[in-house]
């Protein structure tokens, strides 16, 4: 009994001396607020978490752009149907803040549309840019400017893509959806003559704002065929953001990391993560250089079940094994760099990213 009260007393003194320390801290300081960046630039690798990143760590001569990062934090990624999310969920959750049902492209769960960061900080007079190596259409892009209950209608995301008066630049694939269509219209033709300038490679571009760059009628090819195509666009889409007095909110999607894992092929993941860290690098060198812009790195989810094992159990061999053709519910990094960047360390939820960024630019 004596125990007890003793254990009772210990713990009561223990809630007493927490409760008096809590008391030094401000309930308002939960975000830090200042500085407050210009730019906002958010990298979403699809399909990846800590393993494939390790896998780029693992193979680089050189430290990765991962490393160059001074605060990292982990996302729950699981959506409001599924225990693991696709890539529909998981890109409405990180563009809106708001947890859906798989297939759902920037809706909530009860299929009422939401509005995205990007048309939230366009509203702000911020220019905004979307860059993806798979198609515009397909359902990371389309979840920062299309709202549709099932991520196949890909021609109805290329025409919400054409109304989207949010959305200064676009680069990407997926050209077959606004031109070859089941109602006849060809999208391109409709945008050019409201203003946008069209290109399907990424040379030559006079234009400062309504650009959009088709480069393939599908997906753009893999790593490396596809060259620099990537770090290439997300440096184009800079230096044309930049030139907006307000500032700017660029989305930068790996989008083939994904298709890499899903087919469990060591080699293109590699490629690809590659050039998503060329791409990052390009990018903080940016950011480095203009000391206003908060860059955040995450992914939607995992793919492909990753891990590194030695086969013959020595410690000395990593070969590559995937445990999974599909997607894993495993947490994904959040790299912060910029101003506001504190606030993105620990264990969160996908939604709370953009969150806290709009919570940031307030
Ligand atoms: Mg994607
Ligand atoms: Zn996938």
């Amino acid at each position: 009994m004596k125990k007890y009260i003793l254990l009772f007393t210990i713990s009561f003194i223990t809630i007493l001396l927490s409760n008096s320390c809590s008391t030094h801290k401000d309930s308002s300081t939960s975000y830090n607020i200042s500085p407050k960046p210009s730019n906002v630039i958010l990298m979403i690798g699809d399909g990846m978490s800590t393993p494939q990143v390790y896998a780029a760590i693992l193979t680089s001569e050189n430290a990765t752009s991962f490393e160059r990062f001074p605060i990292t934090g982990l996302a729950k990624t699981y959506s409001k149907s599924h225990k693991i999310t696709d890539s529909a969920a998981g890109g409405t959750a990180i563009a809106t803040g708001h947890k859906t049902n798989n297939g759902m492209i920037g809706m909530d769960s009860d299929s009422i549309p939401v509005p995205s960061i990007l048309e939230i900080l366009s509203e702000k007079g911020m220019k905004t840019g979307v860059v993806a190596t798979s198609y515009i259409t397909h359902a990371t892009p389309a979840s920062f400017v299309a709202k549709n209950i099932n991520r196949n209608n890909y021609e109805e995301i290329a025409m919400d893509f054409a109304k989207s008066d949010k959305v200064n630049l676009l680069i990407g694939g997926g050209r077959k959806h606004f031109t070859e269509r089941k109602d006849g219209t060809n999208l391109i033709e409709q945008m050019v003559s409201e203003g946008w300038n069209y290109y399907d490679t990424l040379t030559n571009i006079n234009e400062n704002d309504k650009i959009m760059i088709l480069a393939s009628d599908g997906h753009l090819p893999s790593c490396p065929s596809r060259g620099n195509f990537l770090p290439d666009a997300s440096v184009l889409a800079l230096e044309k953001l930049n030139k907006s007095e307000k500032g700017f909110f660029l989305m930068i999607e790996g989008s083939q990391i994904d298709f890499a894992a899903h087919n469990n092929d060591s080699t293109y993941l590699v490629d690809e993560m590659h050039d998503f860290d060329n791409t990052i690098n390009k990018v903080l060198d940016f950011a480095e250089k203009d000391g206003n812009t908060l860059v955040i790195v995450t992914a939607d989810h995992e793919t492909g079940g990753l891990t590194m094992i030695d086969p013959n159990g020595r410690y000395t061999e990593t070969y590559f094994r995937f445990s999974t053709g599909s997607h894993s519910p495993l947490l994904v990094p959040v790299f912060a760099f910029g101003p506001g960047s504190e606030n993105f360390s620990g264990i969160m939820e996908n939604t709370d990213i953009i969150k806290t960024i709009l919570k940031i630019m307030e």
